[in-house]
């Protein structure tokens, strides 16, 4: 997963917490990750410390960073900045190759040109305190 370095990040910053924050660091560096069971094989999405399956010790294994939009939505209105000056915008929950879900913008694509079914590819923006931020952008040349 590419790590952009020169997009300043002025959203909020996750809340790190024990669970979480190797998800977080792991952007950072480029590895888009998701847990997986050793005990029963699920994966799961987003980070806890137990399996929701089997109630086993997941763990963190690196994704593909390649999915499909499951669904989205276009945001047109927001109060506040920074969100406010990057109207409007796509949030979307990409299926991941893998078969988790995660929630994310969409960027690099006209809203209106935003479909269910769209191939995408993960990217990190790089923030504060060495962490990324993952981001959606539909697929490039080469990706499959
Ligand atoms: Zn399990």
């Amino acid at each position: 997963m590419e790590v952009v370095r020169d997009r300043p990040y002025a959203r909020p910053l996750p809340e790190l917490d024990p669970t979480s924050e190797p998800f977080w660091r792991a952007a950072g560096r480029g590895e888009l990750l998701v847990q997986r069971c050793p005990a029963c094989g699920e994966r799961q999405f987003y980070p806890r410390p137990v399996c929701t399956a089997c109630g086993g010790t997941p763990e963190w294994e690196v994704a593909s960073g390649l999915g499909v939009v499951h669904t989205f939505t276009i945001v047109r209105q927001y109060g506040a900045e920074p969100f406010r000056s990057e109207l409007p915008y796509a949030v979307a929950i990409v299926e991941l190759d893998e078969g988790v879900r995660m929630l994310g913008n969409l960027t690099d694509c006209a809203p209106d040109e935003v479909r269910i079914g769209l191939e995408v590819e993960a990217y990190a923006v790089a923030a504060e305190g060495g962490i990324g931020i993952p981001f959606w952008r539909p697929r490039r040349s080469g990706a499959k």
